[in-house]
């Protein structure tokens, strides 16, 4: 049994919040953790904040020193706070915990000159997907031309000390970050005027992580808001929940996992059972490790060993067979009445879940991923009606010849689609070699959104090429009105002006008399006020040429085979409609597509 006092909550029974940090790249992130941290930390002196395995921990007394200017110092219900050590999107992607975030709340870091950017935007649409509450690190204040540094204050006090110019370039700069996640569907409002928190409208602290203005008050916002937001999700629980950051090997340990406890106790020697790439693994600890508190922090590879840990803490795990473990997943503790089976259950459960989300059956990429997390984090984005690539397979961990021949049936299937997507992973030499050889396209990026792009702008390339090649047949839908007094010339060719009243004329499209589906030949040249041009719209009066086909021996003829009253239609076919379906989907409004339903039933096609 744990001893109440030892279990590491507080008197309200929470548990310590877990914290990530997000946003694009050189915002300063790795700078805002090392401020947190404070320098005291390097200098051994931590004031109670300690390093585990991937996280920091910063007991409550520490943030109610650091946070008294604030006169909030009453009652910090959670007994501190865990922020994960490796900063960025991508690492919160893979923390997972029992189908949801690991993460109870983010800092997205915002660079004030820079405002958002592209894994901003990203950051936020994970935030979203995973319903995680954040605030915004509005940093680098200090780099406002003129900011008086006043270190470690809370930023309405550093606010005060800036002259008029600073201030007003300050709001100035805050607006246009406000306007951009606007844009984004985000409401945002300066922290301390921010009466909706928690509401729909996130929070913004001005900070600077180089000066450590705006700290305090970021240090206070998030547990206070977390202990009252979320009480019910940081009630501390005996029940173990445990999640696998990292697996990694290590010199005298063997394979290794590292591990954020959020709730419950590990003992050495527990059985346990993890997600690995063959299934589940059972396996017991063999030991519980910390970093050394009495080395120093540089020092690698020193240990405190312990019987027990309780959470919330990060740890590393020796046991064996961890080889194969995969991150982002939950580990779970075999207990005397436990049912094995059941928990082995649980844990293929978790790589179900994100299975389910491939279309089995249908036609798609293939996409491999560093960690279960970030494969779901594609899957998701890629799901996304902006987005909208099916996917027909997945894989995790790095990309061998095997993936590559699942991705190359597709080759027989829809070529494009002969892809692999691969995030975060190396590509092994002869899976590289066979994709060459075989014409499966590879692509790689550490960006959710690079590799979108890429993948896009093949897409594209291909949609572009393939309406070349049906070019010659396609035909648009176009309904046109003889204009009185305007037929130009009566036979060989046909000229007559012409009023669109559906619909697109294009040169090249053949056309028929709707009375009669008489065809009259194909449209040679179509002149606008002068000029010549490609297609008219609906509404523009045009002179066209219509030349009749070669197999004809006689074209018809103005007068005789149709009269002024008679309009005149796109000659449409069964392929014509399939073709301009298969490529041109986007090309046709709403309004011509009612016409080709139209010319359809004119021309009785099924
Ligand atoms: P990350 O890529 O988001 O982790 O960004 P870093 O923490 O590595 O910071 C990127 C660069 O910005 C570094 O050169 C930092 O020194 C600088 N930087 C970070 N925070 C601040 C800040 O608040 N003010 C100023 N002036 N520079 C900063």
């Amino acid at each position: 049994r744990i001893s109440e006092e030892t279990s590491g909550r507080s008197e309200y029974n929470l548990r310590s919040p877990i914290c990530c940090i997000m946003g694009h790249v050189d915002t300063g992130k790795t700078k805002l953790l090392d401020c947190i941290r404070g320098t005291n930390v390097q200098e051994g002196e931590a004031g109670g904040i300690t390093q585990q395995i991937g996280a920091t921990y910063f007991p409550a007394e520490n943030i109610r020193k650091r946070t008294k200017e604030l006169k909030a110092d009453a009652n910090l219900k959670v007994p501190g706070l865990l922020v994960i050590d490796t900063p960025g999107h991508e690492s919160f992607a893979s923390l997972r915990s029992r189908g949801s975030g690991l993460c109870d709340m983010a800092i997205l870091v915002v660079d004030i000159m820079h405002r958002l950017e592209r894994q901003t935007v990203e950051s936020l649409n994970l935030l979203k997907m995973r319903n995680t509450n954040f605030v915004i690190a509005l940093n680098k204040v200090d780099r406002l031309y003129g900011w008086k540094a006043c270190d470690n204050a809370s930023i309405v006090k550093a606010m005060k000390q800036q002259s008029r110019d600073v201030q007003s370039e300050f709001r100035m700069r805050l607006t246009q970050v406000v306007t951009e996640f606007k844009e984004q569907g985000i409401n945002t409002e300066l922290y301390y005027k921010n009466r909706d928190m928690g509401k729909g409208t996130f929070s913004i602290v001005p900070a600077s992580a180089i000066s450590g203005e705006g700290i305090p008050d970021l240090l206070l916002l998030l547990v206070q808001w977390t202990a009252k937001t979320m009480a019910e999700r940081l009630t501390y629980s005996n029940e173990v929940q445990c999640t696998v950051l990292e697996v990694k090997v290590v010199e005298g340990h063997g394979t290794t996992i590292d591990v954020i406890l959020v709730n419950g106790v590990l003992r050495d020697g527990d059985q346990i059972v993890v997600c690995g790439m063959q299934g589940p693994i059972v396996t017991s600890i063999r030991s519980l490790l910390t970093p050394d508190a009495m080395k120093e922090l540089r020092v690698k590879g020193s240990y405190e060993h312990h019987k027990e840990i309780k959470a919330v803490q990060g740890i590393k795990i020796t046991a064996q067979g961890l080889e194969h473990a995969i991150t982002g997943t939950s580990l779970y503790v075999v207990g005397p009445d436990d049912d094995m089976e059941g928990i082995k259950e649980a844990v293929k459960g978790d790589m179900r879940s994100v299975m389910s989300r491939v279309d089995k059956c249908g036609e798609g990429v293939y996409v491999q991923a560093s960690t279960l997390g970030s494969l779901e984090a594609l899957l998701e984005f890629l799901k996304t009606p902006e987005v909208n690539i099916p996917v027909s397979g997945i894989g995790i961990g790095n990309v061998h010849k095997k993936d590559v021949t699942i991705a190359s049936v597709m080759l027989e299937k829809k070529k494009e689609y002969a892809t692999i997507l691969a995030f975060d992973v190396t590509i092994a030499h002869d899976a590289k070699e066979l994709a060459d050889k075989v014409g499966v396209k590879i692509y790689t990026a550490d960006i959710i959104y690079h590799l979108f792009n890429q993948f896009k702008a093949y897409i594209d390339n291909l949609k572009e090429e393939k309406k070349k090649l049906v070019a010659e047949e396609v035909v648009f839908p176009c309904k046109l009105k003889i204009i009185p007094n305007c037929v130009f010339n009566k036979k060989d060719p046909i000229v007559l002006g012409v009023e669109v009243l559906e619909g697109i004329a294009k040169v090249g499209t053949p056309i028929c008399i709707q009375q009669s589906l008489v065809d009259i030949g194909r449209i040679a040249f179509i002149m606008n006020k002068d000029k010549s041009v490609d297609s008219a719209k609906k509404g523009q009066q045009v002179s066209i040429k219509i030349i009749g086909s070669n197999t004809e021996k006689q074209q018809k003829m103005f007068g005789r085979h149709f009269q002024l009253e008679g309009e005149l239609v796109s000659k449409i076919s069964r392929r014509s409609i399939d073709i301009l379906k298969a490529n041109y989907r986007n090309d046709l409004s709403v309004e011509d597509w009612k016409l080709v339903v139209k010319l359809k039933a004119i021309f009785n096609i099924q």
